[in-house]
């Protein structure tokens, strides 16, 4: 066993690997690099294909302190080598996972790390398992039809978003570092018959799992219960050890713990997805194969961010027909996910569905029982009460009226007062004022992306949601100091807006990555206001409504 503590490394060949995915589970017994279904096997032992010229565009400071890499050797060709491929430093185990998955409802078959090469699993800082994975790192045996390569474009949005979400408090995989490759990729953007090259990069990324909904998905689709029951057991002992208490567990008691393990599971990712809800995150691809098992949002491809209060937009333009992974839909999808998963474990209980089906019904009220808190702090309500949920779908109607931010509506909703004079009417109470809507409305003006909308109907809608807000939160009893803390501890000021994302990508693109350091330092600290950095906090610009990469994203990456 490798030495828990580790103390700034000197070199990054004293990575302190600890291999156990590698270790515990059956490895491809073939070595060949070659396209082909791999059966009977958790992974392939694949090494990265190396890359011209690396050059380290930017790493998160708080990845590197976990892994325990000092800024100096962030700074070295030497990381540069290393989290590009083209180094394989000692004690690592490079492979590429087998999974499968359901892509938009239908069944794929095998999928896999067509581009993803692991290094190895290290101990972090605090003696957890972490899989340093490097996205675009060369073909493996489930590249399938691609070239195993990302571009510098979709690596930026993975780069960025994995550590905003992080920052706000989001369960995700992490990323360390970003990599330019000095060679060429070729994509058709939009898939409308235009190839042209782009520059390539590599993200590592970190997480203590990479495994999928589609990991066992996979080996149940050939019914190969053997692999089965070996993920099962080893997904449990590594990253759900209080459930066999610490133990791995035999397959003997899979019938019993594999009902308990799918529903802390299905809660997981229940209260995953209210955390996307809260904050308007899309993923944009919620295929089986990118749901994590433990609940980590994984795989940042088209996703996107929620500007105006629009359920059913997606970001993703491969799903513009159908608007399956729309922002409004992805509670229900995820649910969906979860039954595809207990379809893939129910051989594991002799086909005695009962306990699993209660599993996956424990979605809905855990997605409830996640989300309302939250919402009872973004409104600053103090705990949630019957009837808020009508107050808040009357939220979503009035913010269906016009465009509004969603994001700049709740951070500003703090500043709104709660303690006008009102008169109660019939329909809830009314301003004794009338002068004094200007109080109610102007807080929230840099919200409004059409101002002239807020006016008649629209402006009476939002004054009198306003005015039935304020008197719940007067109802919950905190005061306006206590009020705005807990507004202002969910409710995020900065989110990587579409459109910023493309901004440093556009910049990086050029050879200037200090906007996208810049960014990434303001999304360190969402909650805070930063005097300064207004400009990440604003609404989306017009020209940004219709560009590529801002409002429309395909898969292509
Ligand atoms: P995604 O849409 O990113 O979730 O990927 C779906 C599947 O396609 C996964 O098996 C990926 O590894 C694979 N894939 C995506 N892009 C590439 C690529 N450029 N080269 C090889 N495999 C890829
Ligand atoms: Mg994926």
């Amino acid at each position: 066993m490798v030495a828990a503590t580790v103390s700034g490394l000197r070199s990054l060949d004293d990575l302190p690997f600890d291999n156990r995915f590698t270790r515990d589970l059956p490895a491809d017994p073939s070595a060949e690099r070659r396209r082909r279904q791999v059966e009977g096997a958790a992974y392939s032992r694949v090494a990265p294909t190396p890359t011209a010229a690396p050059r380290t565009v930017a790493w998160s400071p708080e990845v590197a302190a976990l892994l325990a890499i000092p800024e100096e050797l962030c700074r070295s060709d030497d990381f540069a080598a290393v989290f590009s491929g083209n180094r394989v430093p000692r004690g690592a185990d490079p492979f590429a996972m087998a999974y499968g998955g359901h892509q938009f409802g239908t069944w794929a078959g095998q999928l896999g790390d067509g581009r993803a090469i692991a290094l190895g699993e290290v101990l972090d800082r605090d003696g957890g398992h972490q899989i340093l994975q490097l996205k675009g790192a060369g073909p493996t045996p489930y590249s399938r039809t691609a070239d195993g390569r990302a571009v510098l474009r979709s690596s930026v949005r993975e780069f960025l978003c994995s550590e905003a979400m992080h920052h706000l408090g989001i369960p995700t995989t992490r990323a360390l570092s970003l990599v330019t490759t000095g060679d060429q990729v070729v994509r058709d953007v939009l898939y409308s018959g235009d190839p042209a090259p782009e520059p390539g990069a590599v993200v590592c990324r970190v997480a203590p799992s990479f495994t999928r909904f589609g990991t066992f998905q996979l080996p149940a689709s050939r019914g190969d219960l053997d692999l089965l029951r070996a993920l099962v057991r080893t997904t449990i002992a590594h990253s759900f050890p209080h459930l066999s208490g610490g133990e791995a567990p035999s397959d003997a008691d899979l019938p019993e713990l594999v009902p308990v393990w799918l529903t802390e599971v299905v809660e997981r990712t229940a209260a995953l997805v209210a955390h996307w809800m809260r904050v308007g995150f899309v993923h944009g691809v919620l295929n089986t194969d990118n749901l994590s098992i433990t609940g980590l949002t994984i795989d940042y491809g088209p996703y996107g961010w929620l500007e105006g209060w629009d359920p059913m937009w997606t970001p993703n333009t491969t799903d513009a027909a159908g608007r399956r992974y729309r922002y409004g839909q992805q509670p229900q999808v995820a649910h969906w996910n979860t039954v595809q998963l207990a379809n893939a474990l129910l051989p594991l209980l002799g086909d005695d569905p009962a306990t699993l089906q209660a599993a996956v019904d424990r979605f809905p009220d855990a997605y409830e029982a996640a989300l309302q808190p939250l919402l009872a702090a973004r409104f600053g309500w103090n705990g949630w009460r019957d009837g808020d949920e009508d107050l808040v779908a009357a939220l979503h109607e009035v913010l269906g009226r016009s465009e509004i931010d969603q994001v700049l509506f709740h951070r500003d909703l703090a500043d709104v007062p709660v303690d006008l004079a009102v008169d109660a009417t019939p329909d809830g109470p009314r301003l004794r004022d009338p002068a004094d809507r200007h109080r109610l409305l102007d807080p929230l003006a840099d919200a409004w992306y059409a101002p002239d909308e807020i006016a008649g109907d629209t402006a009476e809608a939002l004054v009198g949601w306003l005015l039935r807000w304020a008197e719940r939160a007067r109802a919950g009893g905190l005061d306006d100091e206590a009020r705005r803390r807990s507004m202002d501890a969910v409710n995020p000021r900065y989110v990587l807006r579409n459109y910023l994302a493309q901004e440093a990508i556009d910049a990086a693109e050029a050879g200037d990555a200090a906007l996208l350091h810049d960014l990434l330092d303001a999304l360190r600290r969402p909650y805070e206001d930063q005097p300064g950095r207004e400009r990440f906090a604003a609404r989306r610009p017009e020209w940004a409504r219709h560009r590529v990469g801002c409002s429309m994203l395909s898969c292509s990456s």
